[in-house]
């Protein structure tokens, strides 16, 4: 006979194995429930990235810490290099992104489209590190990655890259498991990547000239406001350079408009290859450049000037119409030496430029085809 109040034996086994199943599942729920709520943090937090570098700082921080995972890195997709380029402009140095790597076309990626007609988009794939196969997408990896996902990051059924997940635990990552979580993370990532780099297009467009590719006027007069500023707290010199192409009329003239916009992105790459890269060239309108040398002292800017003028004037410009041109340009060059925090900064960059533009009007006055340096004492 069983007690009044006691249940069988077999149920009351029931029901002690449902209580755990119950205590399981509720720690289940839990440990999920957190899970999905560092993620909405994170996807929050990616959304509101404002900028290239800002997103994916915040995907190398932040995802391996909310998913437990040995290393997170990007494949992106960056046809002509045009992404590079355009980041380079803006300043983004890929050196502190080891872990962002760069393919030329899709197919590099390594998915495989998800039915035989080759139609659907392609799925995530799921299963052990091969290095063979798999360094490419983990430039670095760390010892002992055992289990990895390479997931499609998709925009309008455009593969744009892969978000690369990988764990040191050989069974995280298995050919067998759902996708449905990575693939929905994915998908957000994609957004906020095609957001971010078309945001930093329309600004590199914004501050550059299409003609030639260096930067326009707007960028280097918000450049030289900067560099004024901090030339003043660092004390170093900052030097500007005011070129003009002789005589660009007959240029336009001998060889048609079309030949004179080739003239001009040809002086663009002779003027820069004389630059660092720490220097700012701009086309300030018309035939008309801007250079701006940080650290540079009058008399180095004025020999840099020096090479930029022979290397326009010692070879002639070979024009796709099949017409060789003499090119001769004049600079001005006059160095910052108003070093006073109490005047305006946004003044003391117009009085920099109006110095290099009176010793460019003195080298055409001279006889053009040269440099002149503007000397205070002198003018
Ligand atoms: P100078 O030696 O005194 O500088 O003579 P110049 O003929 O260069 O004189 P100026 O600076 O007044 O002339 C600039 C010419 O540049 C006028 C215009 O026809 C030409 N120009 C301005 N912008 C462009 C452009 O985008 N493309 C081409 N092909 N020509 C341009
Ligand atoms: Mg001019
Ligand atoms: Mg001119």
């Amino acid at each position: 006979m069983h007690d009044a109040g006691a249940l069988p034996r077999d149920l009351a086994e029931e029901n002690e194995s449902l209580r755990a199943s119950m205590a399981y599942m509720m720690e289940q729920a839990e440990r999920n429930h957190g899970i999905m709520c560092r993620h909405q943090a994170f996807d929050l937090e990616i959304v509101g990235s404002d900028s290239f570098p800002s997103l994916i700082t915040t995907i190398f921080r932040s995802l391996p810490v909310i998913s437990e995972l040995d290393i997170v890195t990007l494949s992106l997709v960056d046809e002509g290099e045009d992404i590079r380029t355009v980041m380079n402009k803006l300043g983004v140095d890929f050196a502190d992104f080891p872990h962002l790597v760069f393919v030329a076309a899709s197919g590099a990626l390594g998915f495989v489209p998800s039915r035989s007609e080759h139609t659907g988009p392609p799925k995530p794939m799921l299963g052990p590190y091969i290095p063979a196969t798999h360094q490419p997408m983990f430039p670095h990896p760390p010892a002992g990655l055992q289990s990895i996902a390479l997931v499609p990051l998709l925009r309008n059924k455009r593969l744009i890259g892969s978000l690369n997940l990988g764990s040191l635990d050989p069974v995280r990552f298995t050919p067998s498991m759902g996708t449905d979580f990575v693939e929905h993370m994915a998908s957000i990532i994609a957004i906020c990547l095609e957001n971010v780099i078309s945001n930093e297009m329309l600004k590199y467009i914004g501050l550059t000239d299409s003609l030639t590719g260096v930067y326009n006027r707007r960028y280097i007069d918000r450049r030289l406001i900067e560099e004024i500023s901090r030339a003043r707290r660092q004390a170093y010199r900052i030097s500007v350079m005011y070129i003009d192409i002789d005589h660009f009329k007959t240029v336009n003239d001998t060889v048609g408009h079309q030949g004179g916009d080739e003239v001009l992105r040809e002086i663009s790459a002779r003027i820069k290859d004389e630059l660092r890269v720490s220097d700012a060239l701009g086309r300030f309108g018309g035939e008309e450049f801007v250079v701006l040398l940080i650290d540079a002292e009058l008399d180095s800017a004025s020999m840099v000037a020096q090479r930029i003028r022979a290397s326009i004037a010692d070879r002639a410009f070979d024009l796709t119409c099949g017409l060789s041109l003499p090119v001769t340009v004049s600079i001005g060059v006059a160095t910052l030496d108003d070093f006073a925090r109490e005047n305006p900064v946004e003044g003391v960059a117009q009085v920099l430029l109006a110095q290099a533009d009176s010793a460019l009007y003195k080298a055409k006055q001279a006889g053009r085809n040269r440099v002149i340096a503007y000397h205070p004492e002198r003018a």
